[in-house]
């Protein structure tokens, strides 16, 4: 806790954070909470509920044990009185529909807030509701925005790219923007050319609320993204987009001991050498086919260097959360994976079919590098923890992700892998081949390692992202 969150708060600004469903949208906005904590605000932290997983509701109570001075207020939903739509099939989106069912609590618990709210944080898809509630009530809302620069003006101008299908559709080669270099379609998130995808006109209809917002809070720092932030910022390329803030990145938080996640691979990883291991991870769902999965196993086997595999299954997290039957998951995994990866495991690598807490695996100094598929906040942790990045995404704003990762020296992109299903299988050979190549680049280690080093600087007390926080807190 900082001295200032302990001190007399009077005159402090109370600042609410709305956070969305999805363990990547949850963690930016904890870690935002805390943040603020230790900059002399008073933070409430709204949550739904349900929670979509019971992963996200244990983090969630874990993170309120921990920082007991964050006030917590949960936004009840009401049920589905159709029932979920079975034509959708990612429960983010059932959700979403609760949310919007339930946009007429969010308005008292808003205006009850004691002492009066100052500011209001939300992501961008809940923002269409929130906006007018907060227009009414005088409060100023901000819009954390939870993925890279580089995305922000395919969602900026999605309606608009909508109503030109001429122009804006799989088979053009390349989408182009006024002030900015052309993006290649094939990092477009393919439901964005759907106009009725539930998707599509979720973030169309939030995009229009970006207008109304008093600024976009982005988890990157300036100098990490400078061109895009300089072209929308300073040149104003979108005229109607408020200024974008770059607050991060936005730093891991503490954690309480007895509820961090349990696993014998911390012990393994204190042992091996500095830059030895390579860390694997798509994030918190399941990306990839099995038989894509028993190629990466051939592939770090063969690769010749030390491994950490943080798998995921399924597409809810908590069935990879929640402990289970240690044994009966070790056989599995070993039949998922096949012998050869399974002989090394504790030996030469270590593969984890559970959560592993991804912040302290890449603080570790034996990690010398990331295979990921550059979900923004792995991106964001890679970049505080100076660990250079193999990329390898997959779908949603993964692609674009993964062009910044390049673009800034990060890592590299190896932009004609697919995760096993639409763009066929990338053999184990080829996997080995590339991670060996990778994890032996000092070059691209040492670039990460300054991009470490600049993270810190715009983080710290006089740089870029601290000076932001605290120009926004005086503007409140
Ligand atoms: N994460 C973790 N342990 C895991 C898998 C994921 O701590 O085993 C965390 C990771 O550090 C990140 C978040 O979960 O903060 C995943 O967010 P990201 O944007 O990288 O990917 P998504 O899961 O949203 O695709
Ligand atoms: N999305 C969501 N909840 C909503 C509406 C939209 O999570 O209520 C978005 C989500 O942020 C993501 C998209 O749906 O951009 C699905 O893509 P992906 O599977 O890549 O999700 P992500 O890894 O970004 O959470």
């Amino acid at each position: 806790m900082s001295n200032c969150a302990r001190g007399d708060m009077s005159g402090s600004p109370h600042i609410a954070l709305f956070a969305q469903a999805g363990m990547g949208h949850l963690m930016p906005h904890l870690r935002l909470a805390t943040i603020l904590l230790g900059r002399h605000c008073r933070v409430t932290l709204i949550t739904l509920s349900p929670t979509l997983t019971t992963a996200e509701a244990a983090a969630i109570s874990s993170f309120l044990s921990t920082y007991p001075e964050i006030n917590h207020l949960e936004l009840h939903l009401l049920p589905d009185d159709n029932g979920p739509d079975p034509a959708i099939t990612d429960p983010r989106f059932s959700q979403f529909a609760r949310i919007i069912r339930s946009t007429h609590l969010i308005r008292p618990m808003l205006s009850s807030a004691s002492p009066p709210l100052s500011a209001v944080i939300s992501e961008l898809y809940t923002a269409s509701q929130i906006a007018p509630i907060l227009i009414d009530l005088h409060i100023p809302h901000y819009i954390l925005y939870t993925s890279s620069i580089k995305t922000l003006p395919l969602i900026a101008l999605l309606p608009k790219l909508l109503s030109d299908p001429s122009r804006f559709n799989p088979s053009c080669s390349d989408v182009n923007f006024p002030g900015l270099p052309p993006l290649p379609v094939k990092s477009i998130p393919s439901p964005l050319f759907s106009p009725g995808h539930v998707f599509t006109q979720t973030l169309a209809t939030a995009s229009l609320t970006f207008q109304r917002a008093k600024a976009i809070l982005m988890n990157t720092f300036e100098e990490f993204e400078k061109s895009t932030l300089t072209a929308l910022n300073h040149d104003r390329i979108i005229e109607d987009l408020p200024p974008l803030l770059p607050i991060g990145p936005l730093t891991p938080y503490r954690k309480s001991r007895e509820l961090t996640p349990k696993g014998d691979y911390k012990t393994w990883l204190e042992s091996q050498p500095v830059d030895s291991v390579v860390y694997v991870c798509f994030g918190s769902k399941a990306p990839m086919g099995v038989a894509q999965m028993q190629e990466l196993g051939k592939g770090l086997v063969g690769s010749g260097f030390r491994f950490l595999w943080a798998f995921k299954t399924k597409i809810s997290l908590d069935d990879e959360y929640n402990d289970e039957d240690e044994e009966t998951k070790s056989e599995d995994v070993r039949e998922l994976l096949g012998d050869s990866v399974w002989h090394e495991n504790g030996r030469r690598g270590m593969v984890m079919s559970s959560w592993v807490d991804q912040d302290e695996v890449l603080a570790s100094s034996s990690i010398g590098g990331f295979v990921s598929h550059c979900g923004w906040n792995s991106v964001t942790e890679a970049m505080w923890a100076g660990v250079p990045v193999l990329a390898w995404p997959h779908s949603g704003d993964q692609r674009l992700n993964a062009q910044v990762v390049e673009e800034s020296g990060l890592g590299v992109w190896m932009k004609e892998w697919g995760m096993g299903s639409e763009n066929g299988l990338v053999n184990g050979e080829e996997i080995g081949e590339m991670i060996g190549e990778f994890m032996r680049d000092e070059n691209l280690r040492e670039t990460a390692r300054k991009i470490g080093e600049e993270a810190r600087k715009a983080v710290d007390a006089g740089g870029s992202s601290h000076e932001t926080i605290t120009k926004f807190l005086k503007s409140l």
